[in-house]
């Protein structure tokens, strides 16, 4: 069925698409990428709703994180969160 090959073809382009948008959007939220990429991110984010909607939901994410005062890093909060998880689990045990 070679139409619906194509069909497949061009989802998954479209599809790594909105992957690559989704991997360099922390870098685009923090401006740290060359500016074609920039771009590249900026142009996606015009025309694809999903991916606007993650980078909002990203940006609002790191606004919280920095604005719990001194900073501490990702992994530090990470393990933090999972020691909390490992005593509500003994606890309910
Ligand atoms: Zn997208």
């Amino acid at each position: 069925m070679p139409r619906l090959d194509r069909f497949f073809s061009v989802f998954r382009k479209k599809d790594s698409e909105h992957v690559e948008a989704r991997g360099l959007s922390s870098d685009y939220l923090e401006d740290n990428l060359p500016s074609s990429l920039m771009e590249r991110v900026r142009t996606h984010l015009e025309k694809c709703g999903p991916c606007t909607a993650f980078v909002n939901g990203l940006s609002a994410t790191i606004r919280m994180l920095s604005d719990m005062g001194p900073k501490e890093p990702p992994p530090h909060l990470k393990s933090h969160i999972y020691q909390r998880v490992q005593e509500e689990k003994k606890k309910h045990s």
